[in-house]
């Protein structure tokens, strides 16, 4: 259900939460990738347009700094999406509840009135339902086979071509049922004689609840079947079915948010089992793959300490950045993601960037965790002065056996790792890279340098 957006989101949430720095290129890829999963998903254009104008303006509105901004964006990627996703309703079942389920041909409203029957019917409610498809021969005897497998009753009469004289036939036993599930007849589409049919009907069972079915599959036509039914009856809600066989599943979902009909149950596959309420805010926390917004903050958190951030960028402002915090940076961030950004953060490191080849890129990953194990093998005069290592090579030695690394591994990271110093040492500040504040002559200078050393 909704698989592919479901995999953009909880990618792009990670990314957000794993980024040292939301830079441009960060915020541009980001919201092309949901602009582009939430368009497949068949949402309204102008809507994801909507939500990524606002999450872009958040992402690069300078008032907003770090992991405040992190915290930010998530919280409006998330906001967004449930307001796109409508109102939640749970309906609260009265004494006696009546519910008359509409739709057109084959969007599955009888396979629905089984599942509902069986979804109260566990829960301790007297449920039935009544037949009123006088339209097509073979309807009544679908329902009563459905019902007859869940062991429920079901009132039929196969001659009667009157939906309101079956009604007016077995009224008196309806009374007695808790919930009432009313099986109509569909068109190909809402007709004049539809809606007096269902207008009678309705005039006569007085339902709690009007309820029409819908596919998923009919995407965001949903807009005008839902406003239609909506305007020919008083039209409490929308259960949407088949979600489980279609990807584009949020045209009709945002288009009953957008016609404000309530969405109060998924059908998701065609088992009675297959139904879901529908709440919002936990169908996002589903695809998002969260428990809820609050887990999906802890995350970030989780990726690096805020202090850590401020004393590793106040170390490097004053040049007193040492291994240990670029153990930490590797251990914080996936490595490649990072040297990705920093790369693509530098005018004119771009271009080695897009050379590379994924196979590279994996190699230069599985370099730096052969970096952090090497570290770690490390003792602290080591880690705060590498240069001893480089002068004597029974320390170098000692490293490698340790750490299981080459001695050429540790070399290339202390050649790293003072390219790295010099660059932020020369920019003074990582902040000034993190708000873009620095100047051009600068970044150019700096990318002259590193792309000079940069051995890849
Ligand atoms: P009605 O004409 O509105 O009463 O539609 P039916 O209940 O007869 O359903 C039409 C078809 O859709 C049947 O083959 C059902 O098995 C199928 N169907 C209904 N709901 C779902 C669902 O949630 N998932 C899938 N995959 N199929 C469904
Ligand atoms: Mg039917």
């Amino acid at each position: 259900m909704l698989d592919k957006l479901s995999e953009v989101l909880r990618k792009t949430t990670d990314k957000i939460a794993n980024a040292i720095f939301l830079d441009k290129n960060l915020v541009d890829s980001i919201i092309k990738d949901i602009q582009r999963a939430l368009i497949e998903a068949d949402v309204n254009v102008r809507l994801v347009l909507e939500i990524t104008k606002k999450i872009k303006q958040a992402a690069l509105d300078e008032r907003i700094s770090g992991l405040e901004k992190k915290e930010h964006i998530i919280k409006l990627l998330h906001d967004e999406l449930v307001k796109i996703l409508g109102e939640s309703k749970q309906i609260q079942l009265q004494k006696h509840n009546v519910w008359l389920m509409l739709g057109l041909y084959g969007q599955g409203k009888t396979t629905t009135i089984s599942k509902l029957a069986s979804y109260y019917a566990k829960r301790g409610s007297k449920v039935c339902a009544i037949g009123l498809d006088v339209h097509r021969p073979a309807a009544s005897e679908q329902l009563k086979q459905l019902f007859d497998k869940l062991n429920l009753p079901v009132f039929i009469d196969k001659e009667e071509k009157s939906a309101v004289k079956i009604w007016k036939k077995y009224q008196k036993d309806l009374d007695k049922y808790d919930l009432v599930l009313v099986d109509t007849a569909g068109r190909d589409a809402l007709s004049s004689d539809l809606i007096k049919e269902i207008k009678d009907i309705s005039k006569l069972s007085k339902p709690t609840e009007t309820i029409l079915v819908m596919s998923a599959d009919v995407g965001q036509t949903a807009r005008t079947q839902a406003s239609k039914f909506k305007e020919a009856v008083d039209m409490s809600g929308v259960i949407i079915t088949k979600m489980d066989s279609t990807a584009k599943a949020g045209g009709a979902l945002t288009a009953c948010a957008e016609v404000k009909a309530p969405v109060i149950f998924l059908g998701t596959g065609e088992k009675n089992s297959d139904l879901e309420s529908f709440d919002p805010e936990s169908f996002l926390s589903r695809l998002l793959g969260m428990g809820d917004l609050k887990t999906l903050m802890e995350k970030i958190h989780s990726v690096m300490d805020k202090d850590e951030i401020a004393s590793q960028q106040q170390r490097l402002s004053e040049g007193k950045f040492t291994l240990d915090d670029l153990a930490t940076q590797l251990e914080s961030m996936s490595s490649m993601g990072s040297m990705d950004k920093i790369m693509s953060m530098i005018p004119g490191l771009g271009k080695i960037k897009d050379k590379l080849s994924p196979e590279m890129m994996e190699q230069q990953e599985k370099k730096t965790k052969r970096w952090k194990h090497a570290i770690s093998s490390m003792t602290k005069e080591e880690r705060e002065n590498p240069e001893i290592i480089e002068k004597q090579t029974s320390r170098l030695q000692r490293i490698s056996h340790g750490s299981g690394t080459s001695t050429s591994d540790i070399r290339a990271l202390i050649k790293q790792f003072k390219m790295l110093k010099e660059m932020t040492s020369m920019s003074g500040s990582m902040k000034g890279i993190e708000s873009g504040s620095l100047d051009q002559k600068t970044m150019m200078k700096l990318a002259k340098k590193f792309s000079k050393k940069a051995r890849f």
